[in-house]
């Protein structure tokens, strides 16, 4: 890393995480948000966090917490932000217009080969970068929240997009410690959201049709396919599961897969009137209400801390 300096843009949830990340890999990172005050307050933020995995043990990265610390710095100025990044990690709201003027903005302030990275989480990248002249060095770096603990980065190219980038930010989110995976091509989604809304479509049909609770369908995956998809995916999975590998169990499932895929239902109901027994069955579970929300996401958090340790002694 050796003093290269990383520009993050937008200081919010994903703006912070990135910050983090990239300076357990020892990264220098400018952090900026239009809002005045507000990346000062992301770095208080880290700071807090930074001793508090430091406490944990949980620590990415051989540097201390405080030699993390400073190697962040905070700018209300865009300009200044980007002076010296060879690398721009765009965080900002997920709009489209938000999203193509900053990077319009960037572009006029940064030079040729400096790569321009979007967070966007449902956003392809022929449209954020579509005012950008260059685009060759354009990308989306679509992480998983909290990206601290969960390492999956979908790399996605513009239709422009040069190898040597993709390549470049494969072996960055390498050395940072992130797990990356290559899109070949752009596609509505990407692979993340498109493989989990296939999981969250056919779990909301079997209980809005009444074959299955809630608590169960959530059972289905934490106790089961969960278990061993944290380690190993579905692919792998259909080889290892016949004696003579992937084909071979094809030959004698795929028939049943095909039946049963056929049978899938039409896209759901998410938010009319069929889904609110959906919701009511949940909330008996867990209240929306934020105290109760909260007391499970730092559950979650804690749980994915924990499997996050089990995974790096593998
Ligand atoms: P957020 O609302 O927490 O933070 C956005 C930040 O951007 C705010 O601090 C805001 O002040 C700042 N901002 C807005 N417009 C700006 C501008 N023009 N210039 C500079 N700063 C600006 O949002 P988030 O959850 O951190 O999401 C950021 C991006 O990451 C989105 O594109 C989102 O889709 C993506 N993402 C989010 C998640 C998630 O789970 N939250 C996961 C993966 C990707």
């Amino acid at each position: 890393s050796d003093g290269k300096i990383i520009a993050v843009i937008g200081s919010g949830l994903i703006g912070r995480s990135w910050a983090m990340v990239f300076v357990s890999g020892g990264y220098s990172v400018k952090i900026y948000d239009n809002q005045p005050g507000q990346s000062a307050k992301a770095i208080t933020e880290i700071r807090k966090q930074l001793a508090e995995l430091e406490e944990a043990h949980m620590l990415r990265g051989t540097l201390t917490a405080s030699q993390q610390l400073a190697l962040l710095s905070s700018y209300d100025d865009l300009a200044a932000a980007l002076q010296g990044a060879f690398f721009i990690q765009e965080c900002v709201f997920e709009q489209l217009e938000v999203k193509q003027s900053i990077f319009q903005d960037v572009e006029r302030l940064v030079g040729p080969d400096v790569v321009l990275s979007s967070s966007t989480s449902c956003l392809v990248p022929s449209n954020v970068f579509s005012r950008v002249q260059n685009q060759s060095r354009c990308l989306v770096s679509h992480p998983v929240n909290p990206p601290y603990y969960v390492r999956l980065v979908e790399l996605v190219p513009h239709p422009e997009t040069a190898m040597t980038v993709m390549n470049a930010t494969h072996a960055l989110m390498t050395e940072v410690g992130q797990a990356p995976v290559l899109l070949k091509k752009e596609i509505d989604g990407f692979a993340v959201n498109r493989v989990q809304a296939a999981i969250i479509a056919e779990s909301w049909r079997l209980v809005q049709d009444g074959f299955i609770s809630v608590k169960d369908i959530d059972l289905v995956m934490s106790e089961g396919l969960g278990m061993r998809y944290a380690f190993i995916g579905p692919m792998e999975t259909i080889h290892l599961n016949a004696p003579e590998g992937l084909e071979d169990y094809m030959r004698r499932y795929g028939e049943g897969f095909t039946r049963l895929l056929h049978s899938f239902g039409p896209v759901p109901d998410f938010c009319g009137a069929g889904a609110k027994s959906v919701a009511e069955e949940m909330y008996e579970l867990i209240p929306n209400q934020e105290a109760q929300l909260e007391a499970r996401r730092q559950r979650r958090d804690q749980l994915l801390r924990s499997l996050a340790r089990l995974k790096k002694e593998q």
